[in-house]
């Protein structure tokens, strides 16, 4: 079958969109991808085509359940044989789907990055080859992302074992270091690189300055009109979150981390089908959800960062029809932003400083040394002195120091052989 054909037959698409067949024909090739292309872009197929063109069981390596759930629910509705591995399933599940993996019988093959740490699982993976090994949401490996996960860095130890098989790495939010850093952390062989502009021409992005006190009535008014729903509305904390969801009455309800997993799940299968037409949101929603007609997303705060602001507005829109994003916003705000920085990255000075970011598992010495702002002379004054006094410290050069040991010691040797 051609890649058209598969396009057209397995998964019901007219044609391809933007660059995905050119992505589809590098990674069928068995050459390594960094895919960099903007939310709802249509990333996903660009591995999962490949992986039914190549044959075997593609390994798909993802950072949340709700979105292994997500692409699977789909692969398995287009017929393919899907399998998931994650915390939220039951142990003889896993072993059925280990099984089934080393008897060939899967397509697809859905991990998180934890479960690399598990003793035995990367040998079991590495028995019998993926034939392909996608990296979803890829960012999440380079501590210059926004999204830093720690066990997607240990991703690097295990996959020379699991080759040759391409490595597909995808990811919407890609600056150029952290780019660079997902190709050398993934060793990447020579990949290829499709990198789309992050312009998203159907949104439109609107900054309303405005009170606290007059926001949620605001935002109830805004979403009474049909034409401004579904729509995600983000809050700055649970309460808030709750409170607001409470305004907006039944068609709305609040989504946090608080909340247990069941609930959340629910608010989310309920969204995602359209019963449920206004989530009421903490950060802790999104990632990775592809609801197509999200037509508005409000942030009732200022977001953490430009990139999760990206992110979070980047959900509205999918479908490619007109949508509206709203930032509510005062100068109160930004003030409150900088305390927080101010607080959580104080001025250098005390050694004590150094030795906290020091504990951090798996962090680079120039990522430690620009979070206690310091020049490298002075850190690694630090670093000696800190070994001097018995501690084990890193120097800028990424020389362990000192005899002390502790646990991110081990972590760190490996990153550093990484390098
Ligand atoms: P991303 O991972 O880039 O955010 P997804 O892979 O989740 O985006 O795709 C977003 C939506 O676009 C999905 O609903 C998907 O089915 C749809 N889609 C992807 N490729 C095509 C295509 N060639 N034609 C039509 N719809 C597509
Ligand atoms: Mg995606």
């Amino acid at each position: 079958m051609t890649l058209e054909q598969i396009l057209h037959e397995t998964f019901g698409f007219p044609g391809f969109r933007a660059n995905q067949e050119a992505v589809c024909r590098a990674a069928t090739e068995g050459r390594d991808v960094l895919l960099v292309m903007p939310t709802g872009a249509g990333k996903s197929l660009c591995y999962q085509l490949p992986a039914i063109a190549r044959g075997g069981t593609a390994l798909v390596i993802s950072p949340l359940i709700a979105l292994m759930d997500d692409q699977a629910a789909k692969l398995t509705a287009a017929g393919l044989r899907v399998a998931r591995i994650h915390s939220g399933l039951s142990r003889e599940d896993a072993r059925q789907a280990c099984r089934d993996y080393l008897d060939g019988t899967l397509q697809f093959l859905f991990i998180a990055p934890e479960r690399m740490r598990v003793p035995g699982f990367p040998e079991m993976l590495a028995k019998k080859k993926p034939a392909l090994i996608a990296i979803d949401e890829a960012h999440c490996i380079s501590a210059w992302g926004h999204d830093f996960r720690p066990d997607y860095r240990t991703l690097g130890d295990y996959l020379p074992s699991l080759r040759p098989a391409p490595i597909i790495a995808l990811t919407a939010t890609a600056t150029p270091t952290v780019q660079r850093d997902i190709v050398a952390q993934l060793n990447l062989n020579q990949p290829a690189l499709f990198i789309h502009g992050f312009r998203r021409e159907n949104l439109a992005i609107e900054v309303v300055e405005m009170s606290k006190p007059r926001r949620p009535e605001f935002t109830v008014k805004l979403l009474k009109d049909k034409e401004n729903r579904p729509a995600i509305v983000y809050a700055p904390s649970r309460k808030a979150a709750e409170e607001l969801a409470g305004m907006l009455g039944r068609g709305a309800s609040a989504y946090h981390a608080g909340l247990d997993p069941q609930t959340r799940e629910e608010v989310q299968t309920r969204f995602l089908s359209g019963k449920l037409e206004i989530v009421v949101a903490t950060i802790a929603f999104g990632m990775g959800i592809d609801k197509a007609d999200v037509r508005t997303v409000i942030h009732t705060a200022l977001p953490g960062s430009v990139e999760a602001y990206y992110q979070e507005i980047g959900r509205a829109g999918r479908d490619g029809n007109a949508s509206r994003t709203i930032l509510l916003y005062s100068f109160a705000d930004r003030k409150m932003h900088d305390f927080f920085l101010e607080r959580d990255y104080p001025p250098p000075t005390e050694l004590s400083r150094v030795a906290s970011t020091l504990t951090d598992e798996f962090q680079m010495p120039d990522l430690l040394r620009q979070r206690a702002r310091m020049d490298a002379e002075t850190f690694d004054k630090a670093v000696e002195k800190l070994a001097s006094q018995g501690a084990a410290a890193i120097n800028i050069e990424g020389n362990v120091r000192g005899t002390g040991s502790t646990s991110w010691r081990k972590g760190y040797d490996e990153q550093v052989n990484l390098r």
